[in-house]
């Protein structure tokens, strides 16, 4: 092994806090009492709930010893294919958290946050402007969520020029989420192969392409981290037939400020917010996932948009008789979308250039590992390459225990078994945040994972031997999950 990062020592155990309460122990002594006693009302006065009694220290070592079980881009490298698992800057957390923001009730009135509504109107426009769409909601929480809204203005889209349709095609390197979606909104997904160059062709969907395809589910730069090059003449084929392009935008992080999708024919699509501008994710926090669109499905949009009154005071109106409605409570994730605002802000037109330092790292990984670990389509990528394990089957070796093998090391491990198109996938975002030291290492690392699979292989099989807990039973963990800790 050269050059480890990753440690085992003092990495603690800890019980519950249940566990390790004692009776009397306190962390906080409010002040004397200087008012009189009222017995409590009889409904209130039945058995106190079970709640541990601790001393400060008790709390803080707790908190502290957990969070130190974790693992994420505070603490390192995370280069996890399709999940843009970039730093996030804190400064855009320290806008989200302007008492302004956090103490704003989503019921306020509209003349008391004139602020926030302008944010939101102003984030909408901003990213109409790099995704090359005309209007934006803000409202959908989650890539997913986009997805399904997206689907729906489609459907409503269709509906409103009473066209009958019922199926949706989705390329098979789309993320699992995009069949999903349509398949909610009532379409059948059908499943578009991918060509030997990992992109889409224009015959092949035009042989699909009938009246009654609504449209195409199209993820740009795709789930291989590859451009598809004959978007445009893909999207002169389904309009042809009275089909819509809608665009999975959930890889933006590969072409913000350099290629608009609006300009290569898509209708509607969405972008991840938590992925692309600075909202951390993978904890099940709140996300975004806005969804931009062209003038003709504008108008079936979810309600309530942000406008400008003619007062010149931004209103929340739901006056879209055509709209497909609410999507979510209230106005979106706002904090996710105040993040999006202060990073694109703060970014201004370096947003181009943070998208060619996360193409040019790709690149570079690819490049320097391609030697040692099999890469899937030898071409030039964008902002993730996809190897697979077939140098190392042959020593017996999988892509598991070259992903558990790198926590060894000190990494997240990279997505594995994705796209499904690649067997034995191990797919590798480093995004542009990692500096080229990180990536050196990132590359030792594979390197000597790949001698130990030719010289010594049941090192690899028992990985990993460093961490605080060794190889895990995934299928246990998932469907027999301990949830007392
Ligand atoms: C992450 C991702 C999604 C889903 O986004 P969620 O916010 O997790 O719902 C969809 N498509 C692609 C290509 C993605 O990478």
């Amino acid at each position: 092994m050269s050059r480890v990062t990753a440690s085992s020592g003092l990495i603690l155990e800890e019980p519950l806090l249940w566990e390790k309460g004692k009776k009397g122990r306190r962390g906080f002594s409010p002040p004397e009492r200087d008012v009189g006693s009222h017995p409590l009302a009889e409904e209130l006065t039945g058995d106190p709930p079970d709640i541990p009694e601790l001393s400060e220290v008790d709390v803080v070592r707790h908190y502290t010893r957990l969070s130190q079980w974790n693992f994420g881009l505070d603490t390192g490298m995370y280069p996890l294919g399709s999940c843009t698992m970039k730093y996030n800057p804190k400064t855009n957390e320290r806008q989200a958290s302007l008492s302004g923001f956090t103490g704003a009730h989503p019921l306020l009135p509209e003349s008391l946050c004139q602020g926030l509504l302008k944010i939101i109107s102003e984030t909408e426009h901003y990213l109409s402007e790099i995704t090359g769409m005309d209007e934006t909601t803000i409202q959908p929480s989650a890539g997913a969520h986009g997805e399904l809204t997206g689907m729906l203005l489609i459907h409503a889209f269709h509906e409103h020029h009473e066209a009958r349709k019922s199926k949706i095609i989705v390329p098979d390197t789309a993320h699992g989420t995009n069949p999903a979606s349509a398949a909610l909104c009532g379409y059948t997904p059908v499943p578009l192969r991918s060509n030997e160059h990992g992109i889409m062709d224009p015959e092949a969907v035009e042989a699909m392409m009938d009246e009654d395809v609504a449209g195409i589910m199209v993820t740009n730069p795709n789930t291989l981290g590859l451009f598809e090059e004959h978007l445009h003449r893909i999207a002169d084929i389904v309009h042809a037939k009275g089909g819509l392009v809608y665009c999975d935008g959930a890889n933006m992080n590969a072409v913000m400020g350099i290629v608009k999708m609006g300009d290569l024919g898509v209708d509607v699509m969405h972008l991840n917010l938590h992925k692309t501008f600075s909202t951390p994710h993978g904890g099940g926090g709140p996300g975004s996932g806005p969804v931009a669109v062209k003038k003709h499905l504008a108008p079936f949009l979810p309600v309530p948009r942000v406008v400008m009154g003619d007062d010149g005071a931004f209103e929340l109106s739901s006056n879209f008789p055509l709209s497909i409605g609410r999507v979510l409570a209230f106005h979106g994730s706002i904090g996710v979308a105040i993040k999006a605002y202060s990073y694109i802000r703060s970014m201004g037109p370096d947003l181009a250039q943070a998208s060619r330092l996360a193409v040019l790292n790709a690149n570079y990984l690819k490049e320097r590992l391609k030697e040692d670990l099999h890469l899937a389509y030898d071409r030039p990528c964008m902002h993730e390459c996809v190897f697979s394990d077939a140098f190392q089957k042959e020593y017996g070796v999988s892509t598991l225990d070259i992903a558990k093998r790198l926590i060894d090391y000190g990494f997240h491990p990279p997505t594995v078994y994705f796209p499904l198109v690649v067997p034995g996938a191990v797919m590798v975002e480093p995004t542009e945040t990692e500096s080229i030291e990180n990536l050196d290492q990132f590359v030792d690392a594979l390197q000597s994972i790949a001698k130990e699979a030719r010289e010594n292989p049941d090192v690899l099989r028992s990985a990993p031997s460093l961490s605080k807990l060794r190889r895990l039973d995934e299928v246990a963990a998932a469907r027999k999950p301990c949830l007392a800790g």
